[in-house]
């Protein structure tokens, strides 16, 4: 039997030889032999666990240590966090590198935070209710101003046409002309605050764009030739004839710049000028300048023109008229289609306004050459269904149509139009008022549209509320001219109707 090596030593050393022989000895030294054995297995075993708990102990320690660099970072973190958002906030953490402190403090400003938010929430909600009492006093206001004005413009007009006495004929232009003003004022606060409020929609419709720059320059020639000034358009021919945009925003920045260029201008000439800028499968890019040979404006004034209620000087009011809200209009309605208006101008020597303008590309071709822009107003056999309710509104409606040969037709509310169409009348065109006892223009509207698809039914408007032009167009109706009725707008706009009908016919 092989023993435990320490105990072979042993029997060696201190076992006399004959005892080896005996059997109760062998079994006592295989006993003892065993007990080594399992002596040094124990040892083995507890050296290996204490290995093994050292190792542990040195990983856990690492460990701690990493938390404890990640613990110190996240402090400084936040504390440059919250220093870079309030510069001042440190002071108010009482220890600083306890993130216990810090998370108190947070919590602290996120309470602060919040109280401050519900406060914004209630004046936001406080200034919503006076923008929209702002915009309700004004969409009332116009409408009460403008039915008036209506008739005053409508009237003088009606009165040039009435062969006045030589001595009448100024006091009937100037009667005109702060009519005019008046009413130019008006729409321009309106306009000016209905932008403010992000209110402006723009329409997307095919524009000839070349009639209406000549419709502009016609409008504008009487005012020109008064001071003496020569008014010329310089059209690109490589303009596609329509393009799709905003006609009547257009209209009113190049008319705006135009009487500008007039009314700074004595003796001298104005240039409408109309380039194509770029060209793209989707869209067309026109370069407008409006340049005039007038009195200019000095370097360090032409940025402030643009500023709302701004002038050049202080007696331009006095010697031109004028409230200084046109230019910050018309940066304003640029601004909004992605587009700037510059100026360059040299005082004595003239001004060039001018900006780009992005439309959409227009599948229309055809250019509607009988449109004669000049001739005299006509629209003899073409019968007319006029829907209005105020008596001095239909007595001129009347008046203005019949001049150009209309048959017209009065119905006093929109309930009685729609009886009207049910019975079977039938006319060329509708002309359809909005604001009506009994049953108002959209709703006739769109009653008249379930037994008539295609009579063309066009709205007059004197609201100035922003969603009208979409409503018009839901109602059913193709078109809308604004109040005061102008009688320069609303020839072409029937026009564009009536000969659509002959072309269908
Ligand atoms: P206003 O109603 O006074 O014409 P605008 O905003 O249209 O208001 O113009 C602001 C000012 O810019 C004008 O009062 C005038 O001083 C100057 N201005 C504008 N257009 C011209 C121009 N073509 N020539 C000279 N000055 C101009």
């Amino acid at each position: 039997m092989q023993y435990h090596a320490v105990l072979e030593k042993q029997i060696k050393k201190f076992l006399p030889e004959q005892y080896l022989g005996d059997e109760q000895v062998a079994q006592f030294l295989a006993i003892i032999s065993n007990s080594y054995k399992s002596l040094e297995k124990d040892k083995k075993i507890s050296e290996h666990a204490f290995n093994i708990s050292e190792m542990e102990y040195r990983e856990v320690t690492q460990n701690l240590h990493v938390q404890h660099e990640m613990t110190k970072q996240s402090i400084s973190h936040l504390k440059e966090a919250i220093h870079s958002l309030a510069p001042d906030a440190m002071t108010g953490i009482t220890d600083g590198d306890n993130l216990i402190s810090i998370i108190a403090f947070l919590q602290m400003q996120i309470l602060k935070a919040k109280e401050l938010e519900v406060a914004l929430i209630q004046s936001k909600e406080l200034a919503e209710k006076a923008a929209n009492a702002k915009s309700d006093f004004l969409s009332v206001m116009s409408h009460e101003i403008r039915t008036p004005l209506n008739a005053i413009i409508g009237y003088i007009h009606l009165l040039q046409n009435e062969s006045p006495l030589p001595s009448q004929v100024d006091f009937l232009r100037i009667l005109q002309i702060s009519a005019d003003n008046l009413l130019s004022l008006i729409n321009d606060v309106l306009d000016f605050s209905k932008i403010e409020e992000g209110k402006i929609v723009f329409t997307e419709r095919d524009i000839d764009i070349r009639a209406l720059v000549n419709n502009i320059k016609m409008a504008n020639r009487i005012k020109a030739e008064e001071r003496g000034n020569m008014l010329k358009v310089m059209f690109d021919d490589d303009i596609p004839p329509f393009v799709k945009g905003d006609d009547i925003r257009l209209m009113q920045i190049l008319n705006n710049l135009i009487s500008n260029a007039i009314k700074f201008t004595n003796n001298g000439k104005i240039m409408i000028e109309v380039t194509l800028k770029a060209l793209t499968a989707n869209d067309i890019t026109l370069h407008f300048a409006i340049i005039d040979t007038g009195v200019g404006i000095p370097r360090d004034k032409q940025e402030m023109i643009f500023e709302r209620f701004t002038q050049e000087n202080s007696n331009i009011t006095r010697d031109y008229g004028g409230s200084g809200l046109g230019l910050s209009i018309i940066k304003m309605l640029l601004n909004l289609q992605d587009s700037e208006i510059h100026v360059v101008s040299e005082p004595g020597k003239g001004s060039n306004f001018y900006f780009d303008l992005k439309f959409l590309r227009s599948a229309t071709t055809k250019r509607d050459e009988n449109r004669l822009d000049d001739a005299k107003p006509d629209l003899k056999g073409i019968s007319i269904l006029l829907v209005e309710d105020v008596e001095f509104n239909i007595m001129l409606a009347q008046k203005l149509l019949t001049n150009w040969n209309a048959i017209v037709t009065v119905a006093e509310n929109g309930l009685i139009a729609v009886e009207m169409i049910k019975a079977g009348d039938k006319f060329d065109v509708i002309l359809m008022d909005l604001q009506m006892p009994v049953m108002d223009g959209l709703t006739s509207a769109k009653e008249i549209r379930k037994l008539n698809a295609v009579v063309p039914i066009i709205a007059q408007t004197a609201s100035t509320s922003s969603n009208i032009q979409e409503l018009v167009f839901m109602s059913g109706m193709n078109d809308y001219v604004s109040k005061p009725l102008n009688p320069r707008y609303l020839y072409p706009t029937i026009l564009k109707y009536v000969t659509t009908i002959e072309t269908q016919h």
